[in-house]
């Protein structure tokens, strides 16, 4: 048996992959259910994610998987307006003009951050396209450091600053430029006249956790069943798994850890150098809508980095009509007060804060205030983070057979995602049914 911890997109990306090459792999999942971070809540129509989820038009991993497990056509491309509110107004960001009316750049800021944005380097007075494509070229290169000199001051001040307090916080001045073209070019896929173009599962990506678990076949994905222990010597023997009818003991030829290094360290005293930061995030339902905006960076002083209102990327009408907004804070430690606060306290920190935003808005029309909180939602991409990744294979640094595929892995760079997560899935059993060489792509040829 090959045993596999955690039942999130990765790991249940590697049971599939291993099943259909004739592997006995089963899935071990410590929740009730399955799906990780990309678990849902019930509405009064389709399930939706208790993280907002969307995918970028790049992506091809994750909606491959969904054709060959049957959900290909569920799979919907939809523009999503994205906007930023700073010094007390909204302005939309998604065609070229909305950008040259961005207030506080200069029109040279602007056409330096356009130039950015289109991977242009026009340092020393000649262009260079595709200048920024080797992201791990900029691992090692202050985010701060690269855009004063690669765009300009104003940009970062007044564009980038504010984006990289809000999602990092006291760590922004150790983000790598690596992430923030990362960034860019995974949320780049626009219409000039529309937004961004950006996916979504049609019933929420649930559908496509279910049809993942059909596939692997529900009799081998255990859930309520945490892995607590791993017993190795020079090889990877077998796992020990807590359930509500006791602890088991299942001899497993090789191990996949798809979940946090965290977990790792725990099983097999593997220490990863990567810090992670939490979410806070809650789901707002509401009876009409706030804005027209589906991704609202905020960029004044808030008591939450964003608002993604996603019935204007997916319509009401799927939810029984209801308005449904995620409001999100990011953070980088546990002594932060938005991660101290309980549900009641922050529904009251954020719809004040809401409403300082937005005075027309009503907090008689939020009918639920569902509260998803993590501890470890994301890296922070530092400078150097390429160092740190885990590697897929951990023969050499803990015992034969012991494989990793959660967010710490290299397909989990420079940004986390559900495509890197099927991707490092993949990897791991890909490993396993070629051998310590094999690659995704070279296992996709030979099945
Ligand atoms: C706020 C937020 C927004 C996001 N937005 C997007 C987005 O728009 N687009 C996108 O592509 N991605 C997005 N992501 C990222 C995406 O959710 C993740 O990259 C992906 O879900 C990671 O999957 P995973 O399987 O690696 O890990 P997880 O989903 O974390 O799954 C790990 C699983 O392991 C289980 N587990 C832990 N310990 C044990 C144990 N000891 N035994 C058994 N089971 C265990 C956990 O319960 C969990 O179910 C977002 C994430 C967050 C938090």
């Amino acid at each position: 048996m090959i045993g596999i911890v955690g039942g999130g997109l990765a790991g249940l990306s590697a049971a599939y992959r291993l099943r259909r090459a004739g592997y006995d792999a089963r899935v071990f999942e410590a929740a009730p259910e399955v799906g990780g971070l990309a678990a849902t809540y019930p509405t009064a129509g389709d399930p939706v994610e208790r993280f907002y989820h969307h995918l970028s038009k790049s992506e091809t991993a994750v909606v491959d998987l969904a054709e060959e497990v049957g959900v290909g056509d569920r799979i919907e491309w939809r523009v999503g307006k994205n906007a930023y509110y700073a010094g007390g107004t909204i302005h939309p960001l998604d065609a070229p003009w909305e950008l040259l009316a961005y207030p506080d750049l200069t029109l040279y800021d602007t056409f330096r951050l356009g130039l950015l944005a289109l991977g242009v380097d026009v340092r020393g007075g000649r262009p260079r396209r595709h200048a920024y494509d080797d992201l791990a070229a900029f691992d090692d290169v202050p985010v701060r450091e690269f855009l004063l000199e690669h765009a300009t001051e104003g940009v970062y001040e007044h564009f980038f600053e504010p984006l990289l307090e809000a999602k990092f916080g006291s760590r922004r001045e150790d983000v790598s430029a690596a992430w923030l073209l990362g960034r860019i070019r995974f949320r780049g896929e626009r219409d000039p006249l529309r937004g961004e173009i950006l996916g979504y599962v049609e019933g929420g990506f649930g559908v496509l956790l279910d049809a993942l678990v059909e596939a692997v076949g529900r009799e081998n994905v255990v859930t309520g069943a945490r892995v607590t222990g791993l017993d190795y010597g020079d090889r990877v023997e077998s796992l020990t798994v807590e359930t509500d009818a006791g602890t088991e003991t299942h001899d497993a030829e090789a191990v996949i850890v798809a979940t946090m290094p965290d977990v790792l360290t725990a099983l097999a005293d593997y220490r990863c150098g990567i810090d992670f930061q939490g979410s806070v995030c809650a789901l707002l339902t509401m009876e009409e809508a706030l804005t027209d905006t589906y991704w609202l960076n905020v960029a004044d002083d808030a008591p939450f980095g964003a608002l993604v209102e996603h019935t204007n990327f997916v319509p009401p009408e799927r939810y029984g009509g209801e308005h449904l907004l995620y409001v999100a804070s990011y953070v980088q430690d546990r002594t932060e007060e938005i991660w101290t606060l309980d549900d009641d306290a922050l529904r009251e920190r954020w719809l004040a804060g809401i409403e300082d935003l937005f005075h027309r808005f009503d907090r008689g029309t939020v009918t639920d205030f569902r509260v998803a909180r993590h501890p470890r939602t994301a890296p922070i991409y530092e400078r150097g983070y390429l160092d740190a990744v885990v590697p897929c294979d951990l023969a050499d640094e803990v015992a034969e057979g012991l494989y990793y595929a959660g967010m710490a892995s290299r397909a989990q760079y420079p940004e986390r995602s559900l495509d890197g997560a099927v991707r490092a899935g993949y990897e791991c059993a890909n490993r396993i049914a070629g051998g310590r060489d094999a690659t995704v792509e070279t296992v996709r040829r030979a099945d």
